[in-house]
């Protein structure tokens, strides 16, 4: 699948649910209203749809949403897309989570052939992991991320920085990933949903986090890449990487490679626009064959945008896109 740019898409992140089990503040208003069962995507449908893609071309599958293990048996799809690993033509299958159910579901991921996973933690404070959460605690993630560590994943840490809340702890989440071999990926917060707060005021670039933490570390440029927006360098002092997701400061659209599917079977083709096709249609209509399912998928992928215009605006309150990042799949 090659978009309008000469993008090759191979990357699919796939909102398995809008539901998550925390509220953190920069992603969903504390009242959120979640979507009717009938419209979500049954796991079969989901595991169908991901294989029109795989056989379209993609080669990474990330699932995310919302909290993607708090739904419900959500391990088959985990077990059904493992299956397409290892010569079925898909060569990455990995998860975002908040990590609240690692302890329980940890060695079934690892079991359905997953290598590596990104778990949530924007602090290591308890309290302001409360704050932020709206009413989580740290230690189920806690024990989440060590229970995954045990099952043999590799962890990398995302936190989103945010001015005034996490802003004085990245010197010791940084020491802690190091500690533990995780890597720590940074991320701006983006303009993405209504949430009760000014986003101007969370606002942190990361360029200022980056010239901080070089006062007490050394950050060595490295190519690695991911395939994803992150830049990143190893920490000398630990050996572990750090990676800086900055949608704000810099325009990563040029190598995008990647689409995001909803829970209700929604593709949007660029996190930053409001362009999308909806799937869910062919995928129940029962006249429309394989075939068909891939020719709308290809019709989608033709209208892939060029870029975002993200910009957090003090004038204009409004969020640059209206959809919750829980909506689009983080
Ligand atoms: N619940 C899972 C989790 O928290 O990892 C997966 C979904 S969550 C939407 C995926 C990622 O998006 C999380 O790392 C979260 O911090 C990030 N995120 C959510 N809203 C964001 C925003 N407005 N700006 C930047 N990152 C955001
Ligand atoms: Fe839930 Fe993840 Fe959004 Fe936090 S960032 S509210 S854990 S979906």
């Amino acid at each position: 699948m090659i978009d309008p740019f000469g993008r090759k898409v191979s990357y699919l992140r796939v909102s398995v649910t809008d539901r998550c089990d925390l509220r953190c503040v920069y992603c969903m208003a504390e009242d959120m209203t979640f979507l009717p069962k009938a419209e979500v995507l049954t796991l079969e449908e989901l595991d169908r749809l991901c294989g029109a893609f795989i056989e379209l071309g993609v080669e990474k599958i990330r699932l995310t949403g919302g909290e993607p293990l708090v739904r419900k048996n959500v391990i088959s799809l985990f077990r059904s897309l493992g299956a397409r690993l290892d010569g079925g033509g898909l060569k990455e299958l990995t998860v975002t989570t908040n990590g609240t159910q690692l302890v329980k579901l940890a060695d079934d991921i690892a079991a359905a052939g997953v290598k590596r996973i990104n778990v949530s933690l924007d602090s290591l404070d308890p309290a302001t992991f409360t704050a932020l959460t709206r009413w989580g605690k740290i230690e189920p993630t806690l024990d989440g991320i060590f229970a995954a560590k045990a099952a043999g994943l590799a962890v990398k840490i995302n936190a989103v920085a945010m001015k005034g809340v996490n802003e004085g702890e990245f010197d010791r989440m940084l020491a802690w990933c190091g500690e533990h071999g995780f890597d720590l990926c940074l991320i701006e917060t983006m303009p993405l949903g209504e949430i009760s707060q000014d986003r101007t005021d969370q606002y942190l670039p990361l360029s200022v986090v980056r010239a901080r933490l070089r006062e007490n570390w050394t950050l060595e440029e490295t190519d690695y890449k991911t395939g994803g927006p992150a830049r990143y360098y190893t920490v000398k002092e630990t050996g572990r990487r750090i990676g800086f997701i900055t949608p704000m400061t810099h325009n990563f659209c040029e190598s995008c490679n990647r689409v995001r599917l909803t829970c209700t079977g929604t593709l949007y083709m660029c996190l930053g626009q409001e362009d999308a096709a909806d799937l869910r249609r062919p995928l129940r209509d029962p006249s429309v064959d394989e075939a068909g399912l891939k020719e709308a998928i290809l019709d989608a992928i033709a209208r892939k945008p060029k870029g975002h215009d993200f910009v957090i605006d003090r004038r204009r309150k409004a969020p640059a896109v209206g959809r919750h990042m829980s909506v689009t799949g983080g």
